[in-house]
């Protein structure tokens, strides 16, 4: 089937192809010492999967299972097989490595020009890829894509921000793609050049690597003149493509022929119906090297039912809260940092950086959030700013209960970001 078909196919043919290749990916695990493994001890045939349904059976696979079989033991094809590897940012601990052949390339390829169709991205584009090359599968992913798509790729990678402004103009830049953080510290790195980032030719981003918040999104769009798309992905399931928004910019469109999706309680693994928030389980349905069954990604979303509108049948997901282990508790009280970054996003005199730190003084928890301001607010009245301060307080206080400790800070203050964004940093666990 063409990729147009594909991406249209009704509810039955795609179940039939899920299914044709769901036998395809376990058939492959068994050539794998840790699902031979874990087949044995859950005494599990994969011929008695005979229906899609029948997934439920298998076991999760997490990420510590990744870990565990360092470097090799999700391998299921010979050594001499396998053309790349990447590995994931590490952002939770100890990085896991991730095999490809060539075939798995080349689908990764194809997927990710199927992405950026999607946003309307054509042959007449030039795409500037800010995302670290590397181990990191964010630059190298999109690079393939993108020229598969048959764009003019510019590997800029992450970082060296005069060299980027430079290189967007010169080279009349259509799209970029990059973190939600760097679009952020960028634009205002532009406007430090005495330039408006809405002047430049940049009429597409392509955000995604950390969570942000829909605030956030239109705070790039405004400040940028631009569509911003959401793209999510992971190391594990290959790296970015795996969901994807189309023009429409209202969820991604999950890829169901490359994955099969599950919404799973993250307590109980229960499986939960369309809409009803959890933790995306994915397995791989075109992978040779290391094919993935029910991989818990811990990261939150929830099928957004109905059909989008521009026609393609895959189902979409929702923006990602954060993930299963994001989540604070503050004083007993459960929050999420893009909670968090809703809030403040959302006050138009909140500039493009905050930062979140946790203590533990007497027994209580203490929140610390450092907010950077547009520098026009530091040439007016101080009261102005004691105001805007008791504002963000209280709005805090109604989402996370305890009396937040709120400074204001200068454009700048704060660390930048070039990659994924270190918004939070917990002194409890120390
Ligand atoms: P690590 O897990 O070490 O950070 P990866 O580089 O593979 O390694 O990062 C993948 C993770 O990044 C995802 O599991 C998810 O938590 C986060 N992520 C990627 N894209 C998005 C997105 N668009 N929105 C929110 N989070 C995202
Ligand atoms: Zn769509």
């Amino acid at each position: 089937m063409l990729h147009r078909e594909l991406e249209t196919v009704s509810k039955k043919d795609l179940e039939k192809l899920q299914f044709e290749r769901l036998k395809k990916s376990l058939a492959a695990a068994t050539k794998a010492p840790y699902y031979q493994k874990l087949f044995k001890e859950h005494n599990i045939h994969v011929d008695s999967i005979r229906t899609l349904e029948h997934i439920k059976d298998l076991p999760f696979v997490t990420k510590n299972d990744l870990r565990l079989s360092y470097p090799d033991g999700m391998v299921a094809v010979p050594k001499s097989d396998i053309v790349r590897m990447h590995a994931s940012s590490g952002t939770t601990g100890k990085s896991t490595v991730i095999f490809y052949t060539m075939n798995d390339i080349n689908a990764w390829a194809d997927l990710l020009a199927r992405c950026m169709a999607a946003t309307g991205a054509t042959r007449e584009d030039v795409f500037q890829n800010m995302m670290g090359y590397g181990l990191f599968t964010g630059g190298l992913g999109l690079h393939y894509g993108a020229e598969r798509l048959g764009c003019l790729v510019i590997p800029s990678a992450s970082g060296n921000t005069l060299r980027q402004i430079q290189l967007m103009q010169d080279f009349r830049t259509t799209i970029i793609h990059i973190t939600p953080s760097y679009a952020l510290h960028l634009a205002e790195e532009i406007a430090a050049q005495g330039i408006n980032p809405r002047d430049l030719s940049v009429k597409k981003a392509y955000l995604g690597a950390e969570p942000y918040s829909e605030a956030t999104r239109n705070k790039i769009e405004a400040q940028w003149g631009m569509h911003a798309y959401n793209s999510y992905g992971l190391s594990e399931l290959n790296g970015p493509g795996v969901a994807f928004e189309c023009v429409h910019r209202c969820g991604m469109h999950l890829w169901e022929d490359y994955y099969y999706m599950e919404i799973i309680n993250p307590d109980t693994g229960e499986v939960l119906p369309d809409g009803e928030e959890g933790e995306l389980v994915l397995t791989h349905l075109n992978r040779e090297a290391m094919p993935m069954l029910r991989y818990r990604t811990r990261d939150l979303t929830r099928i957004i039912p109905g059909q989008c509108a521009c026609g393609r049948t895959h189902r979409r997901i929702d923006r990602i809260k954060g993930r299963t282990d994001d989540m604070l508790i503050v004083g007993g009280v459960n929050v999420f940092p893009s909670q968090i970054e809703t809030v403040l996003m959302n006050i138009p005199e909140v500039g493009n950086n905050y930062q979140i730190v946790l203590d533990r003084e007497g027994g209580l928890d203490r929140i610390h959030v450092k907010v950077e301001l547009y520098s026009k607010m530091f040439s007016g009245d101080i009261k102005n700013i004691d105001n805007l301060k008791k504002m963000i307080v209280e709005r805090l206080r109604a989402l996370i209960v305890v009396n937040p400790r709120v400074e204001l800070l200068e454009p700048g203050s704060l660390p930048p970001s070039t990659g994924k964004a270190v918004r939070v940093i917990d002194n409890r666990k120390l």
